[in-house]
């Protein structure tokens, strides 16, 4: 193992790890040990490249059935439908000759075909079929971990890391080899300070402007790593770009599961074995049966501390997009490496890569990511986690420039490595909710409740045959409670979306996070010209994801959360328990109906004033933050002073008026202001006007920049502004002089809260166009620093820093091209 420390850091003064080395969660908090998988993979073994795991499985869309949450598969960044290279059918010579002169000797035999009967000829055709899909699956077994490799690795047997398995086919030249971009300082300090990442930061600054292949930072055509750091940085660059495959194959076992469902057979063996039971050609439980025990056995693994191994999944997921039912979603083109804890802090964080392969989740599209979408997303995680919104965080950026993908036009591949401590969605509830899989929802539920919100009174699982009143388990209620929990905490989340002009563009249910994060950044958008009404994006044609639908979405998605859940919010109600393991199992579905009424009639409602009452006092709280009042009380809510600043901003710039609002205390303070404003005092308030009137035009003479952005609001309506905002103005002057604080302080503090900086997409477009164009890194990286620290004088000269670099600040602080007509491009 490589452990290095950070040197002279105080932050950090445990060991860092390499990413391969970091530690994974313990066993018994792992979303793999308490929740169902896939059971065409039914276990990390799958992932082998042995002759029945069928690799090409877990890249096909399908429905993933049987309680299932999640599907086992390894990261596979190739264009899709995948082409095979022809030096590698040679290299699979043995494997896969045999059967392509087979098939090529049958198709010479066409010619005898005319005497078949239709139906031999169907057989025929069928049989043909069958090993052209044979075919394919020896082409992708290379690409898995082959059975020779398993069981070797340095750290064989160990529970805590991961081992790294280069299968063939990712050796060969034709692997898209990766460039690392940009790594998120701010991410690894917050998330992940127990990561090595080597000579990462040097190396991508090195080569800035260079074109591959001297600027591969991994993969077959990067020059091999030489030092410790080199290995690092290599060694994070391959796994986040999806190349080298970090698990754990060995197990206890050594790959040997005990379970039934391994002696049934992974991939096509079982798909074979439920046909044949299907034809009543083989004997075998009941679907229901098969949950049954396939709950029983990792019930009993989690209580033996039994060790099945660690490997990348894919989350299975439903969910309501705009509004309709879509069924089965899950992650088309996410795949979570793997679940780490900070040894200091406790802090979980899980790493997943967007855009590296299919997923049996894909549907018809090809689980890859454009370039464009991935520094979307990378700078949009890192903007928002600045400006404390929750949010998932994002590590890093990789781009595969030799892989093509296929949108409005050709487009660079690149992976972002995301960072949250869950990736459960309200969707992760609705699909099994859809197919009444209400032991599944149990599990999912007791997970969350337990091992994500830390409540410790909450029983996880037990055996589904042993009666829990005999054993004497108290199952205390967690249904309701965690549907308060993740409607309190996305109203928090929303509530600041809204102080913060923030428009996600996409509340579908399955992009709305259990633990209330930020998730899924795809059309996303920061206010600029204020409009309660800006849409976001361009396929939201009926404007359903508005900015001010924001709040009301929320309460859409979390009735969508108590319509999943309401069985089991039900059983609690009549109970008084918490289900135990098979009592859900038990229930008909005209007991499962009246518990759901029963859930409806009992609970929807409060929790709906949850989400609004909480999301309006954090909308107040936000808002006097940012005003820079300290009293968020009643009388500045809706009527007082918000929702008629908003009236005021209309058309105004968002970020930079708000930004030139911080000056305000000090400038009272500064023109002798301060304390309240008597009612009445009529000289006091001629006073104040005056005041706020020199306060809101400036002063060109003096350098001092008025109220608005003189780009945004034209000369002839400069006037008709001014009338719109002076009442507002007044109101609010007089309120911070109530308060009676020093104004330079609160000046210095509402600076904290109103950034300087705000990622607009006219900025992310231009970092795009740059890297396409010149392998620009410096204005990522510059971007990126902006991002993280919003709140800094952006474009002000200061020790240090060139006349260029403080326009070229002030730059990308403002309006640039507005938003409207400018909405992200669909090419994600
Ligand atoms: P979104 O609304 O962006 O969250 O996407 C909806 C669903 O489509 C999710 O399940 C995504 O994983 C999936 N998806 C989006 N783009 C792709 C892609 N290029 N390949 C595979 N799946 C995708
Ligand atoms: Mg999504």
């Amino acid at each position: 193992m490589q452990i290095t420390t950070k040197a002279g850091s105080a932050a950090s003064a445990g060991a860092r790890h390499s990413i391969l080395n970091l530690p994974l969660v313990p066993p018994q908090q792992r979303l793999t040990l308490n929740l169902l998988p896939d059971p065409v993979a039914p276990s990390p073994a799958a992932l082998i490249g042995a002759p029945e795991s069928s690799p090409s499985l877990v890249r096909r869309a399908r429905p993933v059935l049987q309680g299932s949450h999640f599907s086992y598969l390894s990261p596979l960044p190739l264009s899709f439908p995948y082409e095979f290279p022809a030096e590698e059918a040679e290299e699979a010579e043995s494997l896969g000759n045999k059967l392509e002169r087979e098939i090529e000797q049958e198709q010479n035999d066409a010619n005898k075909d005319a005497e078949l009967t239709e139906e031999q000829q169907q057989a025929k055709e069928l049989e043909a079929h069958r090993k052209r899909m044979r075919q394919i699956e020896v082409m992708m077994q290379r690409y898995e971990v082959q059975p020779s490799s398993v069981g070797g690795g340095a750290s064989a047997g160990s529970t805590s890391k991961l081992e790294g398995h280069l299968p063939p086919g990712r050796l060969g030249q034709h692997f898209p080899s990766a460039r690392l971009l940009s790594i998120s300082p701010a991410a690894l300090e917050d998330c992940l300070p127990h990561l090595d990442i080597g000579d990462s930061l040097e190396w991508i600054k090195s080569q800035h402007g260079r074109a591959r292949p001297e600027s591969y930072s991994s993969g077959p055509m990067a020059s091999p790593p030489s030092s410790d750091a080199a290995k690092a940085r290599f060694e994070l660059s391959d796994l986040l770009s999806g190349r080298l495959i970090g698990a754990q194959l060995a197990g206890n076992g050594n790959g040997q599961s005990a379970d039934k469902d391994a002696q049934v057979g992974t991939g096509t063996a079982y798909l074979a074995h439920k046909e044949a039971v299907e034809k009543g050609a083989a004997k075998d439980e009941t679907d229901q049966e098969r949950i049954e025990r396939r709950i029983g056995e990792l019930e009993e693994r989690r209580r033996q501390g039994d060790d099945v191994g660690y490997a990348p999944w894919s989350l299975c997921y439903a969910g309501h997009q705009f509004g309709s039912w879509a069924g089965q979603l899950g992650d088309g083109r996410a795949i979570t490496l793997l679940e780490t804890k900070d040894p200091t802090t406790g802090e979980r964080w899980d790493i997943q890569l967007k855009g590296a392969g299919r997923t049996p989740y894909s549907r018809f599209a090809d689980g890859l990511a454009t370039l464009g979408s991935s520094v979307r997303e990378f700078l949009g995680s890192e903007a928002m986690g600045a400006l404390g919104v929750p949010t998932s965080r994002a590590l890093a950026v990789v781009s595969i420039p030799d892989l093509k993908v296929l949108r409005e036009r050709i487009n660079g591949a690149a992976i972002t490595t995301r960072l949250c401590p869950s990736w459960l969605r309200i969707g992760s509830f609705q699909i099994h909710s859809s197919r009444s899989e209400w032991e599944s929802s149990r599990m999912l539920g007791e997970y969350v409740a337990r091992d994500l919100f830390g409540w410790t009174d909450v029983v996880k699982g037990g055996s589904i045959e042993a009666a829990d009143a005999a054993s004497g388990v108290e199952r205390k209620p967690w249904a309701r409670r965690l549907i308060e929990e993740v409607a309190r905490r996305n109203a928090r989340t929303i509530a600041l979306w809204q102080v913060n002009g923030f428009m996600h563009g996409v509340m579908n249910t399955d992009n709305i996070s259990l633990l209330g994060h930020t998730i899924d950044y795809g059309p996303y958008a920061f206010m600029d010209i204020f409009d309660e009404g800006q849409i976001c994006n361009h396929s939201d044609g009926e404007g359903r994801y508005a900015y001010r639908l924001q709040p009301t979405m929320g309460v859409f998605a979390i009735r969508e959360l108590v319509n999943a859940l309401a069985p089991l919010v039900g059983f609690e109600i009549q109970e008084g328990r918490a289900p135990a393991p098979g009592d859900l199992l038990r229930l008909k579905s005209d007991e499962i109906n009246a518990l759901k009424k029963l859930a409806r009639e009992q609970a929807s409602e409060e929790i709906e004033t949850t989400f609004t009452s909480t999301l309006m006092d954090e909308w107040k709280r936000g808002w006097a933050k940012r005003l820079g009042l300290q009293d968020a009380g009643s009388e500045d809510g809706k009527g007082r002073l918000i929702e008629p600043l908003l009236a005021a901003l209309a058309d105004l710039d968002f970020p930079t008026t708000l930004r030139s609002l911080c000056r305000l205390p000090a400038f009272l303070k500064a023109h002798g202001l301060s304390g309240a404003i008597i009612e009445g005092d009529s000289d006091m308030e001629a006073r104040l006007k005056e005041v706020l009137r020199d306060f809101a035009l400036g002063d060109k003479a003096q350098g001092r920049e008025g109220l608005y952005d003189e780009k945004v609001v034209p000369e002839y309506m400069r006037s008709a502004k001014m009338d719109q905002f002076r009442p507002w103005l007044l109101d609010y002057a007089k309120r911070l002089l109530q308060e009676g604080r020093d104004g330079d302080q609160v000046t210095a503090e509402m600076k904290k809260a109103n950034p300087r900086f705000v990622l607009r997409n006219w900025v992310t477009t231009e970092v795009v166009e740059k890297l396409e164009k010149d392998n620009d890194t410096e204005a990522l990286e510059r971007v990126l620093q902006m991002c993280i620290r919003p709140f800094e004088d952006w474009g002000l000269p200061a020790e240090g820093k060139s006349e260029e670099q403080v326009s070229e600040e002030a730059r990308l602080c403002s309006i640039g091209r507005s938003l409207t007509g400018n909405l992200p491009s669909c090419s994600s």
